[in-house]
């Protein structure tokens, strides 16, 4: 044919597409999820480019998925009145993976299938999870206010190549029909399909319409004609946020996760709220179990799905929530911005900057509850996130002492590199007599717990927290102080442990006294490489350690500031 194009996949979506087909196997009904899902997002994507031009419409405005199924054929279809694409966006959108962070991504996948199953699903498995069931897709596609002329086909065996041609469409949309591969029959069969719509489609607003099953109950009169099948919905159709929480089952709402988050596991809990008054805002926002691979990515894909008035604005909306609390997945849906809000107006409206600092306690709310609740789920939030909360006090001063009681500590309580210890824990085992809370920053576990510097504070019982994580200097010199307590970093200046007893205090100026050659000789020799020389009672074992000015740069900014050249 004349205008029948064959092209290539680009290499990632080959990569994908193959690891796809081969790690998610046992999981393969996801493909529904994921194509109605698709299929929403372009009606979704329509009713907000009806707001502005109407005639995109096309008189047309019962939005709806359908989907039908043929055993004997072996196929199963998807069919959505959204907004369609034309030729152009078919060959972006369906051969080649436009998601930054994609090479990094690839490089992640180990070949452990359990692993990469969970990382693909984190990565959002799309479109191209239709060929885990079927062995060739065919998707007809016309964009809504083109004329039916400009629909187009697209074809493939999931293999390298793909092909698009014009094919003419009336309606608008997208009909995607799957050739299912022998073994996944199952999802040419009605009551099948219609069950894994249930499980993960509930919450969609839009109907996901099948034709319906049971012949009409009466039998027909003599004469008149048999009633046709109707197409109904098998979902509930109504945006899951808009219910109130005790309409919404739990299952509801981990099934309503993944769909926001692209996520297989269930998330580690969640937060539902309507607010009313000055601003109305619903907003619903997850915590999910496992950090995405990108956490560490400047341009992760970050932020809530924004809604007004139930209409879909924009995915990543990033303006909603503060940067370090980055892995909150959800929704929020405002009823007093206006429809036609973009990224640019976000980031300077008032309303906006309410919203965030709302929403921004509920989320800090929700970790403390968790933190409350019995069980492994906050040391396991701590263990995926716990580095991320650490920018927090830098980013957002208002809320550091709220995020001071989410921290969680190695210290010398227990000698682990394990960090489950918090600030209150510390404090309260505070003697009478301490009034700061004091800690030791290391490149590495080891060497904090090791560290010289802490001789005096074992020999005299006080609890000293070992930090290591890179950013932990960082966290200290922004937190400051905890509860009334200011953090005292052990290395740095003078250390005043207390009260001093007279046999202490004898024992030191004796001790200063018979040192007194000793420090000079040193500090002539240290010259030019230290300030000052001090004899001081913070050691027991070791003969000298180094100090650093209470106004110095600390060790580990030091070694950073090094690393990177300055
Ligand atoms: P994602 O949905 O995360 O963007 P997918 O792989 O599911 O990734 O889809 C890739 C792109 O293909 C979508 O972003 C969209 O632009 C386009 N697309 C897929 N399905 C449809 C559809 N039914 N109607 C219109 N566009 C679609
Ligand atoms: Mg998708």
């Amino acid at each position: 044919e004349m205008n029948k194009e064959t092209l290539g996949f680009q290499t990632e979506a080959k990569q994908l597409l193959h690891l796809m087909i081969h790690s998610l196997y046992s999981n393969r009904e996801i493909f529904l999820r994921e194509l109605i899902s698709n299929a929403s997002d372009a009606i979704d994507k329509l009713r907000f480019a009806a707001l502005a031009d109407e005639s995109l419409l096309e008189g047309q405005g019962d939005y709806r998925v359908q989907v039908d199924v043929d055993p004997e054929a072996k196929t199963i279809s998807i069919d959505d009145n959204g907004i369609g694409m034309n030729r152009d966006e078919v060959i972006e959108h369906l051969g080649t993976i436009a998601k930054s962070g994609t090479a990094a991504f690839l490089q992640n996948l180990s070949g452990d299938q359990k692993k990469d199953s969970q990382l693909i699903g984190q990565f959002g498995v799309g479109f191209y999870s239709a060929f885990i069931v079927a062995n060739r897709v065919e998707v007809h596609t016309r964009k809504a206010g083109d004329d039916a002329g400009a629909g187009v086909l697209w074809e493939s065996h999931g293999e390298s190549e793909f092909s698009v041609e014009q094919r003419d469409k009336v309606g608008r949309g997208t009909r995607v029909t799957l050739y299912l591969k022998e073994g996944c029959e199952e999802f040419a069969d009605d009551y099948r399909v219609r069950s894994v719509i249930k499980k993960y489609s509930d919450h969609i607003s839009v109907p996901v319409m099948m034709l319906e099953s049971e012949p009409p109950a009466a039998e027909p009169e003599e004469g008149a004609e048999p009633a046709a099948p109707q197409y109904k919905a098998v979902n509930e159709a109504t945006a899951l946020w808009t219910r109130s929480r005790t309409e919404v089952s739990d299952d509801e709402y981990k099934a309503f996760y993944r769909h926001v988050s692209h996520d297989f596991d269930d998330p580690l809990t969640w937060s539902h709220n309507r607010v009313e008054g000055k601003l109305e805002y619903t907003s619903l926002l997850y915590l999910p179990k496992r950090a995405p691979f990108d956490l560490w990515n400047r341009d992760m894909a970050r932020g809530l799905k924004l809604y007004v008035q139930r209409t879909f604005i924009m995915d990543e909306a990033e303006q909603f929530l503060p940067m370090y609390l980055r892995f909150i997945k959800g929704v929020v849906d405002s009823n007093d911005l206006p429809l036609n809000v973009s990224r640019e107006i976000l980031q300077r409206d008032g309303q906006v900057e309410s919203m965030r600092s709302a929403l921004t306690k509920r989320a800090l709310d929700m970790l403390d509850k968790l933190s409350r609740q019995e069980g492994d789920d906050y040391a396991e939030f701590w263990k995926q996130f716990g580095e991320v909360l650490k920018e927090g006090p830098a980013e957002d001063f208002a809320n550091r002492e709220k995020i001071a009681k989410l921290l969680r500590f190695a210290t010398t309580h227990t000698d682990t590199p394990v960090q489950d210890q918090s600030l209150e824990d510390y404090v309260s085992r505070m003697g009478e007599n301490q009034d700061k809370i004091y800690y030791v920053v290391a490149e590495n576990f080891n060497t904090a717990k090791n560290s010289p510097h802490l001789e005096v504070f074992r020999k005299k019982g006080i609890e000293v927290l070992l930090l290591s994580d890179r950013i932990d200097e960082w966290l200290m010199g922004h937190l400051q102080e905890f509860d009334g307590k200011p953090l005292q970093d052990v290395a740095r200046g003078n250390l005043e442990l207390g009260e001093e007893s007279e046999e202490e205090k004898a024992e030191r100026e004796q001790l200063a006294k018979q040192s007194e050659g000793l420090v000079e000789r040193l500090a002539k020799v240290l010259e030019s490489s230290v300030a000052e020389v001090r004899a001081s009672g913070r050691l027991t074992d070791s003969p000298a350690c180094l100090v650093v000015g209470e106004q110095d740069m600390g060790a580990q900014m030091r070694r950073i500031m090094e690393a990177a050249g300055q």
